[in-house]
């Protein structure tokens, strides 16, 4: 047999693996999303993955496979059902148009699937709320700018080293039971001056009610900030961090692990607020996205 026979079998025999698979190999995510939302993307196949890549922009992820709920591992002949999940999400500047994700996959048989999605930028407008807080937060004198810049830095820096191993699943849990008092995106008046939209979501709640963990992580942060007074952030892997502002009181320290649900500290009313809430905020690599979204099954925006 010549060198190129062979050639022409290899090929021919690689075409033949791959065309089967095609089908074996699902990508699932939204056609169309908005600025300010995250999204779930999840990559499965009934017969078992063995390793998957997502490219999204700049980025390229590399989630761990794990067996999808209801999986049984214990019939030999074939792999269990397995799934890749991984949040990502736009920022609220985020301007319409397309975007393009690419997924390889290589799936627990060795074929290797290619699948490449386009996501539509739709735009959404957000509401408008006026709000009069002390003149203070507003116009910042020199000392309070000074601290306001040196918390941003310290913020910023911690945000610089996350775990890429994820320890969140969808639905995230509800930090508090307290109703909605103000969404996420909410484009802000500050005693008649505009300042940024409002980067995560307020819940009602009395001083004292307990906050939880959206998800199992890392706590990041743990201090008393100008804006956000007593709050907490923690990295839940695979870039999605969580935010909880204005507690009376904080129950966690820096480079904690928590469990899903856990106690972090307790609502209340310090740094820049109108009354005792809690703001809660996400971040998915890095952009502000809404966190209410996480809080549905799938993470599937409503
Ligand atoms: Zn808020």
């Amino acid at each position: 047999m010549t060198y190129r026979s062979i050639l022409g079998l290899v090929v021919v025999f690689c075409l033949l693996a791959a065309v089967p698979a095609r089908a074996e190999v699902s990508v699932s995510c939204p056609d169309t999303v908005s600025p300010g939302q995250p999204f779930l993307v999840r990559v499965s196949a009934p017969e078992g993955l063995a390793a998957v890549r997502l490219q999204w922009r700049d980025r390229t992820v590399e989630p761990p496979v794990r067996p999808a709920p209801g999986a049984s591992s214990g019939d030999t002949k074939t792999a269990p059902a397995t799934r890749a999940d991984v949040l990502l999400g736009l920022g609220l500047d985020e301007k319409p148009g397309t975007l393009s994700l690419r997924v390889r996959a290589t799936t627990a048989a060795g074929a290797r699937v290619a699948v490449l999605r386009t996501l539509r930028v739709v735009p959404k407008q957000y509401p408008e709320e006026r709000l009069t807080v002390k003149k203070g937060f507003v116009h910042l004198d020199e000392k309070a700018l000074a601290r306001h810049n040196k918390e941003k830095a310290m913020v910023h820096e911690a945000m610089e080293h996350l775990d890429a191993a994820p320890q969140w699943s969808c639905p995230f849990v509800r930090p508090v039971p307290g109703k909605v008092l103000s969404v996420f995106g909410m484009r802000r008046v500050f005693n008649g001056e505009p300042r940024s939209p409002h980067s995560g979501v307020d819940f009602r709640g009395a001083v004292g009610t307990s906050v939880h963990a959206a998800a199992a992580g890392r706590v990041l942060v743990a201090d008393d900030l100008y804006f956000a007074g007593n709050c907490v952030y923690i990295d839940h892997g695979q870039g999605v961090v969580t935010v909880y502002a204005h507690l009376s009181r904080i129950d966690v320290r820096p480079g904690q692990e928590v469990a899903a649900g856990q106690v972090l500290g307790k609502v209340g009313a310090t740094g820049r607020v109108t009354g005792p809430h809690l703001h809660f905020g996400a971040f998915v690599y890095g952009e502000l996205v809404d966190p209410e979204v996480l809080l549905n099954p799938d993470c599937a925006a409503r």
